[in-house]
């Protein structure tokens, strides 16, 4: 079968390898309709992802088609539309016994620790495929995960009805976090460098947008939350300057979601923190919420369209690493299908 492998840093190829087969009883074998680049696969392009090991195949946005099942899999038939989890938890360790598997100290994501869906076929365990109805596109199903992305910020930063969220970064992630938040009731302001995302941003939803490179971020939260400063701030950048920022735009008692990652060294902003008795959470692909986000991506469907911007054909792909370069000035989501030709 064809599929995308980085071998190395840098290096991308469409190789030929062997498909894989459903070994366990448990396992499903997916044929890959449609997988969604993210931020993080441009990361383990380039050899930026603390995660990663090489060679891999990436892909951890997926949408496909069950094409055969484990003698123990009965929840799903071949001939089923599928999105995939891609979180595998060991299921012993303290994260999983208190049942937050998605940060397992074993943890292992589909397209980042083990091979993903940038192939034509895909073999997992059932616990991570969920049915989705036929007529969601397999180029919007691959947001289910990055929706629950959204919906795991959310629930770590506790996101209610009362809170003036800010969301640093309107970029997929980002625009996933604010359909999250505007869902639970919050009051979201979302900024940005790129016009376009702020765009999407106002589409999406958000009761206010900002500009920071045009204007003042720190007195715009001010302005939005009558002085206060934000009650949660939920940083989708994963850069040091905005992650140090993040802890200045928060309240006191308020609290803090770290979703963008990075592999520089961070200031630790003792003080605010302290001072503030800021609440302060990292967040880790999602714990469970495949099936609330199968429901969200399905509901905003004519939403998500505008943000899938770009669709590349799988069998034509000659040159992999074009998918991987980086898209500045857009929201852009790139997905890569086997299915519209
Ligand atoms: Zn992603
Ligand atoms: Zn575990």
């Amino acid at each position: 079968m064809r599929a995308v492998v980085i071998s190395k840093p840098g290096r991308a190829a469409v190789a030929e390898i062997t498909p894989p087969q459903t070994t366990a009883p448990t396992d499903v074998l997916i044929r890959t309709l449609a997988v969604g680049i993210c931020g993080s696969d441009v990361g383990i392009f380039r050899g930026k992802s603390p995660f990663v090991t090489y060679p891999r195949i990436p892909g951890h946005e997926l949408a496909g088609e069950v094409v055969a099942v484990g003698r123990d899999v009965t929840h799903i038939a071949p001939g089923a539309r599928v999105v995939v989890d891609p979180v595998i938890s060991c299921g012993s360790c303290y994260a999983c016994r208190v049942g937050r598997a998605n940060c397992c100290a074993n943890l292992r994501v589909v397209g980042v620790h083990v091979d993903g869906g940038m192939a034509e076929y895909l073999a997992v365990n059932r616990k991570q495929v969920y049915p989705v109805s036929n007529s969601l596109p397999p180029h919007l199903a691959v947001m289910c995960e990055p929706m629950s992305i959204g919906l795991q910020a959310c629930v770590r930063g506790r996101i209610c009805e009362d809170d003036k969220l800010v969301i640093i970064g309107a970029g997929s992630i980002g625009l996933m976090v604010l359909l999250a938040a505007k869902a639970k009731g919050a009051q979201v302001l979302i900024s940005d460098i790129v016009p376009y995302r702020l765009q999407l941003a106002e589409e999406f939803g958000a009761d206010r947008t900002v500009n920071s490179q045009q204007s003042d971020l720190f007195a715009a939260v001010s302005r939005f939350t009558d002085g206060e400063g934000a009650s949660v701030v939920i940083e989708a950048v994963g850069a040091p300057s905005t992650i140090s920022q993040a802890f200045s735009l928060a309240c006191a008692a308020g609290r803090v979601v770290i979703l963008g990652i990075t592999n520089q060294s961070i200031e630790f902003p003792l003080q605010k923190i302290i001072g503030r008795e800021l609440d302060v959470y990292g967040s880790r692909v999602n714990n469970g919420l495949f099936p609330q986000a199968i429901e969200m991506v399905e509901r905003h469907q004519s939403l998500l369209a505008k943000l899938v911007n770009e669709i590349v054909d799988f069998h034509s792909l000659d040159d992999a690493t074009r998918i991987f370069l980086d898209r500045p000035g857009e929201a852009g989501k790139l997905v890569v299908t086997t299915c519209y030709r």
